[in-house]
């Protein structure tokens, strides 16, 4: 059987460096590694991070929860002096 060298199909290894967009001390840093760009995405996402591809920017889980949370408490207090008047 004749050695072919090429058999052997390359797996590329993409890796993807991301920072919190959120301005906070330490910046967060990860870096997520996978076979095509959007497997790294995909272990970006399972993480938590949140990958904003039209500005290439990212934010950390914890700010996400963050955001998340202000998001909501938000809409409580609107709904709360919607009540009250
Ligand atoms: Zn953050």
């Amino acid at each position: 059987m004749p050695i072919d060298g090429n058999a052997i199909p390359y797996v590329g290894i993409y890796t993807l460096d991301l920072f919190c967009d959120q301005l906070h001390e330490p910046r967060v840093e990860m870096t997520f590694t996978g076979q095509t760009f959007s497997g790294c995405c995909a272990n970006a996402r399972k993480a938590g991070w949140r990958i904003h591809r039209a500005t290439k920017t990212a934010t950390c889980p914890s700010c996400t929860r963050r955001l998340r949370n202000v998001a909501r408490n938000f809409a409580q207090d609107r709904e709360m002096r919607r009540t009250v008047r």
